[in-house]
């Protein structure tokens, strides 16, 4: 895998030389690769979220009326932007179509959001991120894991590590969707677990997860409660997509 990706990435270099770039999402030729300073632009453009979960928000509060009630067990969850055009075919195109380019692309625009949003002292603090692991099943079908991707476009960029193989996803877990909050927390008991070497290396760590979309929460809750029980210091939420409540 990792071989093959050092060899489309050579050749995507090589084809770049030759070729004038072309933006991925609105497919005019581009002084940058990956995408124009344009679209780049709109996208990074500041948005309303929430301060812990991330939602947008019409209102410029700081929480969102779910946050008052109920608090996830993450610190701060930080969206690049609200589940909307372009992202949904964006994120289709890296996971049903392998088009691996596009993981390069969200995590730049991801990064650079990040960097927009929390000063250079604020991300030192950060010991490790943590891509949500996909179940072995799903792995094997798919062939990669996109947060992994994406989580290895962040670290070049951001320069914090990636803590490879120490949470393990132990349940193919059924759809999450029409559950109710206590079904959901049901699940997903479990759901989750940590390595050996997790163990050891992330007690008293500030860890930050890493997934591509985050709806109702509930997935990366459990896990932030595994990496709690064990003793992780602190754990943030850094995604692509925060779906909007109703
Ligand atoms: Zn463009
Ligand atoms: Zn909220």
């Amino acid at each position: 895998m990792r071989f093959l990706r050092a060899v489309f990435q050579r050749s995507q270099t090589l084809l770049e030389a030759c070729l004038p770039s072309h933006c991925l999402l609105c497919n005019l030729t581009s002084q940058q690769s990956l995408i124009c300073q344009y679209c780049y632009d709109a996208i990074l453009a500041e948005r309303t979220y929430c301060l812990h979960c991330g939602c947008g928000l019409i209102t410029t509060q700081n929480y969102c009326g779910e946050c008052l009630q109920h608090q996830f067990e993450f610190q701060q969850l930080h969206a690049l932007a609200s589940y909307q055009a372009p992202f949904p075919q964006l994120i289709k195109k890296l996971k049903y179509q392998n088009q691996l380019l596009y993981a390069d692309l969200l995590g730049l625009l991801l990064a650079d959001s990040i960097k927009q949003r929390f000063n250079e002292q604020q991300l030192q603090k950060i010991d490790y991120i943590i891509p949500v692991p996909l179940h072995i099943k799903k792995l094997r079908t798919r062939g990669f894991n996109q947060t992994q991707l994406i989580s290895e476009a962040l670290s070049q960029h951001l320069s914090i590590n990636i803590a490879q193989q120490m949470v393990i996803r132990n349940k193919f877990t059924q759809a999450q969707e029409g559950l109710s909050r206590s079904q959901r927390t049901k699940n997903l008991n479990n759901a989750f677990s940590l390595s050996e070497k997790g163990r050891v290396t992330l007690a008293g760590k500030h860890i930050v997860l890493i997934d591509d979309v985050v709806t109702t929460g509930a997935t990366i809750n459990s896990l932030c409660q595994c990496l709690l029980a064990a003793n992780v210091k602190r754990v943030d939420v850094w995604c692509i997509c925060r779906t909007e409540l109703n």
